[in-house]
């Protein structure tokens, strides 16, 4: 497990100022977060839905840290907003999923930010593009601010689930090798976007040793006036993290030391097998390529590659291999193969 696991939690919005301090009480009494998040101005899709209180809310969230030593975060989403933060003295901002993809905005609110002790969260933008998400962290590091997080909210939905975003976990995983440094908080309400599905987000999140999570929570979600679906209470909350399997990166059992090296090995092995089998098949496909070329044939013969499919398919066991992954793979392997043939026949005779 990451070192300080931190958790954020807190409505959506700050709708009032009891509503505010009655849910950071409730909090308080539960499982007291590191941070108390609230959004001021609400970034919605459409004009007309509730777009936030406003200004006067920072008040309210600066009461939270005195009054309950919570730290309270909000959204910035303009040098303006990042202004008026400073100014009311939260400690942190986050930057959200629309404004992260819009490396002008990112810049004006990196450059408002003078106090470099501001703790600024980036969200991942709201499609799976992890370059915009790296460049903005990357921003904030150049201009030498020193508590810079990740915030892993999930992606749009370009598939069909269950989910309001899909996690997509290869994205944060791949920022967490380009950036060591920069701890991810996973953000399993805008994820799940229902109640029953965080519990099961966060656990993946911690599995992948994520380093917090960021929870919308309301002393009473019913009335909520943003995300009202998805947010939870203050005591189901702390149920749901009483019930993570909160779980370590290392261990010193040498017997378990053994296994995983004995194992790992194996893997390697293997993992080496495949790519000589591929660079085996691929020469076959270039064989082929020039055979097709120098008989004036089409690249694709969509009966040979249904034929392909089905009986790799057939072949594999299900209890093994699962067939979604498999079709993938062979799809994979099939627009290389079509690629790689494209440039044979582009080649000069
Ligand atoms: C939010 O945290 O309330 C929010 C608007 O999130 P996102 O930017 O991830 O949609
Ligand atoms: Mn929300």
């Amino acid at each position: 497990m990451c070192k300080d696991f931190t958790i954020i939690a807190g409505p959506c919005s700050a709708e009032s100022q009891e509503q505010v301090l009655l849910t950071a009480k409730k909090l308080s009494q539960t499982l007291k977060p590191d941070y108390f998040r609230a959004g001021v101005w609400k970034p919605r899709t459409r004009p007309g839905s509730f777009e936030g209180v406003g200004t006067k809310a920072l008040t309210w969230l600066n009461k939270v840290q005195t009054e309950f030593g919570i730290k309270a975060i909000t959204e910035a989403g303009s040098a303006n907003h990042v202004e008026k933060i400073l100014k009311n003295e939260l400690k942190a901002f986050w930057v959200g999923a629309r404004t992260v993809a819009n490396p002008f905005s990112v810049q004006e609110i990196v450059s408002a930010c003078d106090k470099k002790d501001i703790e600024v969260f980036v969200k991942n933008p709201i499609h799976p593009d992890i370059e915009l998400w790296m460049g903005a962290i990357e921003r904030f590091l150049v201009a030498g601010i020193k508590n810079v997080y990740a915030i892993h909210r999930g992606f749009y939905p370009y598939e069909k689930t269950h989910l309001r975003n899909i996690p997509r976990w290869e994205i944060p995983i791949e920022l967490a090798r380009r950036l060591p440094e920069v701890k991810i908080i996973c953000d399993p309400s805008h994820i799940a976007g229902k109640p029953e599905y965080i519990k099961e987000i966060s656990q993946r999140a911690i599995n992948l040793n994520m380093c917090g999570l960021m929870v919308e929570t309301h002393y009473n979600p019913k009335i909520a006036l943003s995300d009202k679906e998805q947010q939870i209470t203050p005591e189901n909350l702390a149920k749901i993290i009483s019930e993570l399997n909160f779980r370590k990166t290392f261990t010193d059992n040498s017997e378990y030391q053994n296994s995983l090296n004995d194992l790992r090995e194996k893997i390697d092995a293997i993992d080496f097998q495949l790519i000589d089998m591929l660079e085996h098949r691929f020469k076959l496909v270039d064989e082929i390529g020039n055979l097709k070329k120098d008989n004036n044939i089409t690249i694709l013969q969509l009966e040979r590659w249904k034929s392909i499919i089905e009986s790799r398919l057939n072949y594999a066991n299900q209890d093994n291999i699962s067939k979604d992954f498999l079709l993938k793979v062979l799809q994979m392997i099939h627009k290389e193969s079509i690629l790689r043939q494209n440039k044979i026949f582009d080649e000069e005779k």
